[in-house]
């Protein structure tokens, strides 16, 4: 078998500690976007298979060493994690770029690292969650405790696979929930050599269980089993809709990181070389599969010229290459169906009127495989259009001419989406005007796409509900208990 990674890889599930078949012995393939070879025969997940995961998972967070180890314990563990995927950080980041088409400079030096952050940062926690004691009226003592949801069910896309997955299993398990993770269809491999890590760094069996296979064939299941009392997703708004739906039967908990068309605001007195390579990172970054990616470019109209034709520049010279290549800064679209999709609207796009002035199209980068597009950006897009509406996911930039704050304040917020947003200006109490304007989870001043364990991620609007990163995420992943003590009278 030829490989994306130069290696035959069969891939398993992994349940209770174990590495599985399905039960039912289906399998499927994922292929390397950028070279469209086979990169692993893997075990599809059927309804058995989330019914033995569940009961797995129950089993471990309700009886044995986890439902008993103490904080300091999962503390360990968690950093343990964090040190291996540094250890294992070359070959974790391969696997990333051949599942996703992502540059490997990203897998390697954001990707993975963040990833490891992630669950340090979440090793930290774990010793410092405590309840608080309450003035209550009468002879009382009264007290609360924070205490795990149960068994969470972490659904997540193929754009970031190893990270997303990480803001939810290491958040999870610091605070002393089990987890069932469900990985995109076409990236399951990096996840899976998480759980080969967590096993490594001693996490006792049934606490992290992967599910590879299809989201319509297990996702069901697993959205209304009585076993599971949390989802976490990450995806689609219109599939965020469905784990809505299904998750109501048994009020499980649910938090929701959905899609985005996040407005970047470019004001003239920016600094405007900044605010280029702003513009352009903000966009073209992770190919523009990023959820938060800054994909209606708002330019105030007495620079617009001047500023469209310093980034079809720059975009022009940002050409996709070998994700493999450490050199390499655009990579493959994940799939050719996504490829299809985005190339989709560039040509809703052009029938809608808007003037393409870059890209638009697949590349050969030589080899004549590999799902390539050009950075490609249009210019005078009107934001009724819907590639201003609705959400691309792919290297396409749309950009939207604006007079005053007032009216890019309005444009910024005529979306379904609240996400993401940047402001680019020299006035600093402009920048903080706008940013309180705009509804979004995240805004950016001066830069785009920063990140931090420490910092909360998450949406308004039909981006979805609840913070993912930070302090507040311990909240989704726990109960408070509130206990009251009888002290009596003195006698
Ligand atoms: P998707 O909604 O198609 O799939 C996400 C996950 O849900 C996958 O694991 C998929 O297999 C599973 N799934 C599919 N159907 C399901 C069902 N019926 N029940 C349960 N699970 C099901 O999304 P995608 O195409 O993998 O990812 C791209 C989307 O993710 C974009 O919209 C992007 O904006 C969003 N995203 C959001 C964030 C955020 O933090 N807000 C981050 C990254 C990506």
């Amino acid at each position: 078998m030829t490989t994306g990674t130069g290696t035959a890889t069969q891939a398993r599930l992994y349940i209770g500690g174990e590495w599985r078949e399905a039960a039912d012995g289906g399998t499927f393939e994922t292929y390397n976007p950028a070279t469209e070879e086979l990169n692993a025969l893997v075990s599809s997940a059927g309804e058995a298979d989330v019914d033995a995961a569940v009961a797995e998972a129950r089993k471990a967070f309700e009886e044995g060493p986890w439902a008993t180890m103490d904080a300091a314990g999962r503390a360990r563990i968690l950093w343990r994690m964090g040190d291996l995927l540094e250890e294992r950080a070359d070959d974790v980041a391969r696997v990333e770029t051949a599942d996703n088409g992502k540059p490997i400079f990203e897998s390697r030096y954001i990707d993975v690292p963040c990833t490891a952050d992630c669950f340090r940062y979440y090793a930290g926690w774990a010793t410092k969650l405590h309840g608080q004691t309450i003035p209550v009226a009468g002879p009382y003592l009264n007290y609360t405790l924070s205490e795990p949801v149960g068994v969470v069910a972490a659904i997540v896309p193929w754009n970031f696979p190893l990270l997303l997955a990480a803001w939810k299993i290491a958040p999870a398990l610091a605070t002393g929930n089990t987890a069932i993770v469900k990985p995109a269809t076409h990236t399951p491999l990096s996840i899976l050599r998480l759980a080969e890590i967590g096993e490594a760094a001693g996490l006792p069996p049934g606490v992290l269980n992967v599910l590879p296979g299809q989201g319509s064939r297990i996702g069901p299941r697993l959205l209304e089993h009585p076993g599971v009392d949390k989802v976490s997703f990450t995806g689609e708004t219109a599939t965020g809709r469905e784990v809505l739906r299904r998750s109501a039967g048994s009020i499980k908990r649910v938090t929701l990181e959905l899609g985005g068309k996040s407005p970047n605001v470019v004001f003239a007195d920016a600094d405007l070389d900044a605010a280029v390579k702003g513009a352009t990172t903000g966009i073209f970054y992770g190919k523009g599969e990023v959820c938060a990616a800054g994909s209606r470019l708002l330019v105030e109209r007495s620079i617009h010229d001047a500023f469209v034709e310093r980034l079809v520049e720059r975009a022009r010279r940002l050409a996709p290459a070998d994700p493999m290549h450490p050199k390499t800064r655009l990579g493959a679209l994940v799939s050719r169906a996504q490829l299809e999709k985005v190339l989709s609207y560039v040509e809703t796009g052009r029938r809608e009127g808007a003037r393409l002035v870059a890209g638009g199209a697949r590349v050969d980068i030589g080899t004549g495989k590999g799902y390539f597009m050009a950075p490609t950006i249009f210019d005078r897009v009107s934001n009724a259009m819907a590639i201003a509406r609705e959400e691309i996911f792919g290297p396409v930039l749309c950009v939207i001419p604006f007079e005053t704050v007032d009216q890019a304040l309005t444009i910024a917020n005529d979306s379904p989406y609240g996400l993401a947003a940047a402001v680019w200006t020299r006035d600093v109490a402009r920048a903080h005007r706008v940013a309180r304007r705009i509804r979004a989870g995240t805004v950016w001043i001066n830069t785009y796409n920063n990140y931090d364990s420490a910092s909360p991620f998450g949406g308004y609007k039909q981006s979805g509900f609840g913070r993912e990163l930070g302090e507040g995420a311990l909240a989704s992943y726990t109960e408070v208990k509130s206990v009251w003590v009888n002290l009596g009278q003195e006698s």
